[in-house]
C-alpha cells in the first residue's frame, strides 16, 4: 500500500501504519502504543506516537476522526485520497470505518449552504453515523 503511495516510511512509522491497517477500525494513539508494543515488542512514548500520527496525516495516510478522537489507516490512491470527497461512514454500535466517496457537488451544496447562513465552512470531512451491514445482519 505505501508503494503506491510512493510514500517512504521509517520501520517505526510502518508499524504504526500496519497496526492501522490491520486492526481496520479506529484506534486512540494510546491503543496504537499497546499494539505496537505487542506485534512489535516496540515501546513508544506518547510524543513520538503523536509525531508519528502526524507524519501519516501529512502523507494523507492516517486521519484522526473528529468524533471520536481515534485514528483510521486510509487507502492510499482510494476514494478518500481526494480531499474534496473524503468522507466516512462510522458504526455506531461495532466503532467499523467505511470510506465514502461522495459526489463533489454534494460538499459544494452543502458549501453554499453554510455560506448562506454567513458561515464559513472550515472542514469538508462528514463523519456520518451509521450502523453497518454486518450489526444490521447481526444485531448485538
Ligand atoms: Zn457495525
Amino acid at each position: 500500500m505505501c508503494a503506491g503511495a510512493a510514500v517512504k516510511l521509517t520501520p517505526k512509522r510502518l508499524e504504526v501504519y500496519t497496526v492501522l491497517v490491520q486492526a481496520g477500525h479506529p484506534l486512540s494513539a494510546y491503543e496504537l502504543i499497546d499494539e505496537v508494543k505487542r506485534n512489535f515488542e516496540r515501546q513508544l512514548t506518547p510524543i513520538s506516537i503523536y509525531r508519528m500520527l502526524e507524519f501519516l496525516e501529512q502523507k494523507h495516510l492516517v486521519r484522526k476522526l473528529k468524533s471520536t478522537g481515534k485514528y483510521i489507516a486510509i487507502t492510499p490512491n482510494g476514494p478518500a485520497n481526494n480531499q474534496q470527497v473524503l468522507q466516512f461512514l462510522i458504526c455506531r454500535d461495532c466503532g467499523q470505518v467505511r470510506e465514502l466517496a461522495v459526489d463533489p457537488q454534494v460538499l459544494i451544496q452543502l458549501t453554499a449552504c453554510v455560506d448562506q447562513c454567513g458561515y464559513q465552512l472550515k472542514s469538508r470531512e462528514l463523519e456520518l453515523e451509521c450502523i453497518c451491514d454486518q450489526c444490521i445482519t447481526n444485531p448485538v
